[in-house]
């Protein structure tokens, strides 16, 4: 899938509408549109990356943004204590639907382990 097919540079490029939360110059972060928790977001680099294993050692940086900024996010949302999760699906296997990488934020409820 090309940049120009991507729903998430969509959302990125406000084409498709979503409910932003968060956005820098390196990341987006937005409501999930199928909730599966009661916080439910999705943290996306804004460069294009399909998937995890396209990642190069020069996006260690930007990868790990992500997940600093799913934490501060549930944090911020209120789940310090309580507790979240966060999750990145790879390939067919893991369910990854969107080939653009994301990282899930879940909390407000207990989260079973292991995921289906
Ligand atoms: P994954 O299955 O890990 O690729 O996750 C893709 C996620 O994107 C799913 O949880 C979907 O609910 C979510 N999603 C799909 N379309 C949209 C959209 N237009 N806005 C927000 N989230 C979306
Ligand atoms: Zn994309």
């Amino acid at each position: 899938m090309s940049e120009g097919d991507c729903l998430f540079c969509k959302i990125r490029d406000q084409k498709i509408p979503a409910a932003v939360v968060y956005r820098d110059d390196d990341v987006l972060a937005f409501k999930d549109i199928t909730p599966r928790a009661p916080l439910h977001l999705l943290v996306i680099p804004l460069r294009h990356i399909a998937t995890l294993t396209d990642g190069l050692p020069e996006d260690a940086e930007l990868l790990g943004k992500l997940m600093l900024t799913g934490a501060r996010l549930a944090v911020e949302a209120g789940h310090g204590a309580d507790g979240f999760r966060v999750v990145m699906n790879a390939g067919p296997n893991a369910g990854q639907s969107v080939l653009h990488v994301h990282l899930h934020v879940l909390a407000g409820r207990a989260l079973a382990w292991p995921p289906g």
